[in-house]
């Protein structure tokens, strides 16, 4: 372990595009681990691949990162010791320590065109070779150096590995790994315009920000021998690493990738996933505490440790968490906390007003009792419109008249119907549910019809659908006013029709 013993660990995204819901998981068994040891959790930002460099993507891994909670201490926006954060913003840091590699002959000047370089890599291929450099210019003279210069060649820097023996390396969650060197290739670390690789920045990153454990997707995996070489050049001891594995598609063919379904973390927050349903889910691709399935944030920084995580593959399941959203909002958040994240999906379609961004308290309240009824059939947040539009309109939305007229019943016995539940209605307590029922109930045999008529009846020209929570709530928080003038409408309609 690093010197001072104090966790430090890192989230080192390339801003290439959105953040996917693998690396929000690693990111979330990164967090996690600081959190768990009291430690500090880095944000690094290694934009250093100048062509697949994507503008606006840096913004969308704050955003996404923030949403799902997974705040750090030091890093881009927050700042800290350790800084810039931002690896394009250091780059002197870089070719300074690539010079230093070579004037120390752990590193050498590559002049190889890339017409060359694909030459050697067809000719390896041809003779079944993996393809790799061929060390052409490792043993260059300083003649031959400064005729390349004098040609005015910008030169890569490639790193020196060891021609035999091994490098080996203990990951937390795999054990011992060992590479035969004669397999690695003299990586590329600084290229010909002066930007390093993502292994030499990634290596004097992690040792300048005194990092203590380096975790990150199991496809970098074949890279860390170069970066346990690297460290050795510089004489720095290394991190310990943790490789978590990569997710799998639902059926387990193959990396789960867009064509699935959704996999950038902002889809679900568009989507009307809650952050906390997606982090509860998330820490449970390849780590498990018992049987637990539902675990509060507190839960699981007490409980996770990275020696845990399994190093298999998981296979992702949109329907499991699907239904772990579905649990949250039906059973975890409190009603009041569901109504606060609804609003916004709300006030978004008119349906609740927007004044500086804040429902009235009246508003807010009406909204809360109408969430309170169908909070339990919700399994998006994004659901809530659709779900209670009705609730926030005068009338309801437009039907067709048929529908007034449940099975087995005349049309022309409807209207007389609701014209007794209208009158009825109109001295009914609409507090009272109990109430309301029973008088409506003492109808039925006057009217000759069974409940499920009446009630779908009233329902439909209360709710303008056939599917609604109970009838008599839902007319409670209408209230009397909006109920009665809906009832009149459906009479209207049927006198219409
Ligand atoms: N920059 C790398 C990526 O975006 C991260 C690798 C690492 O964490 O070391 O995948």
């Amino acid at each position: 372990m690093i010197s001072n013993n104090r966790v430090r660990v890192r989230m080192a995204p390339s801003p290439t595009g959105d953040l996917h819901v693998g690396g929000a998981r690693t990111a979330l068994f990164t967090w996690l681990f600081a959190r768990h040891h009291g430690g500090d959790f880095i944000l690094r930002i290694e934009d250093t691949d100048r062509k697949r460099f994507v503008d606006e993507s840096m913004q969308g891994i704050f955003e996404a990162l923030r949403w799902l909670g997974l705040d750090w201490d030091e890093g881009p926006q927050v700042g800290g010791p350790y800084g810039p954060y931002i690896q394009s913003e250091r780059l002197d840091l870089y070719q300074e320590r690539a010079a230093w590699l070579v004037e120390h002959g752990h590193a050498y000047p590559c002049f190889c065109s890339p017409e060359r370089l694909n030459e050697v890599r067809a000719a390896h291929r041809e003779r079944g070779e993996p393809p790799g450099y061929d060390r052409h210019c490792r043993n260059l003279t300083l003649e031959q150096i400064a005729e390349y210069r004098a040609q005015g060649i910008e030169p890569v820097i490639r790193l020196k590995m060891p021609l035999e023996g091994t490098t080996s390396l203990t990951d937390l969650l795999r054990g011992e790994i060992t590479w035969e060197n004669r397999l690695l290739e003299d990586a590329v670390i600084l290229k010909s315009d002066g930007y390093p690789t993502y292994h030499l920045a990634v290596v004097i990153d992690d040792h300048l920000m005194k990092i203590s454990h380096v975790t990150r997707g199991e496809e970098w995996l074949p890279s860390s021998p170069l970066h346990v070489q690297l460290y050795e050049a510089f004489g720095w001891e290394p991190p310990i690493f943790a490789h978590p594995s990569v997710i799998l598609k639902p059926d387990g063919k193959g990396k789960l990738s867009k064509r699935d379904g959704a996999v950038g973390v902002l889809e679900y927050k568009r989507n009307g996933y809650l952050p906390e349903a997606l982090d509860n889910y998330l820490a449970l691709l390849g780590w498990s505490s018992g049987d637990q399935e539902i675990f509060t944030r507190e839960e699981l920084i007490e409980k996770f440790d990275l020696a845990d995580v399994n190093p298999s593959p998981s296979r992702f399941s949109f329907e499991k968490l699907l239904w772990m959203n579905q649990h949250y909002i039906n059973h975890i958040l409190t009603l009041e906390d569901l109504t606060q994240r609804c609003i916004p999906y709300l006030q978004q379609a008119g349906l609740v007003s927007d004044v500086a961004g804040d429902p009235s308290s009246a508003e807010h309240a009406y909204a809360q009792s109408v969430i309170a009824l169908l909070k339990d059939r919700m399994k998006l947040l994004t659901e809530v419109v659709e779900l209670t539009s009705f609730f926030f309109t005068e009338e309801t939305e437009p039907y067709e008249p048929s529908l007034l007229v449940p099975k087995k019943t005349e049309p022309s016995a409807v209207g007389p119907a609701l014209e007794r539940v209208e009158a009825i209605l109109t001295e009914a307590d609409f507090d009272d549910e109990a109430a309301m029922q029973a008088s409506l109930d003492e109808l039925l045999a006057e009217l000759g019809l069974k409940r499920g008529q009446l009630y779908m009846a009233i329902r439909v020209a209360v709710t303008g659908r056939t599917v609604s929570p109970g009838l008599f709530e839902t007319m409670r928080v209408l209230g009397k006013e909006r109920t009665l003038a809906r009832i009149a409408a459906a009479r209207a309609k049927l006198a219409a029709g």
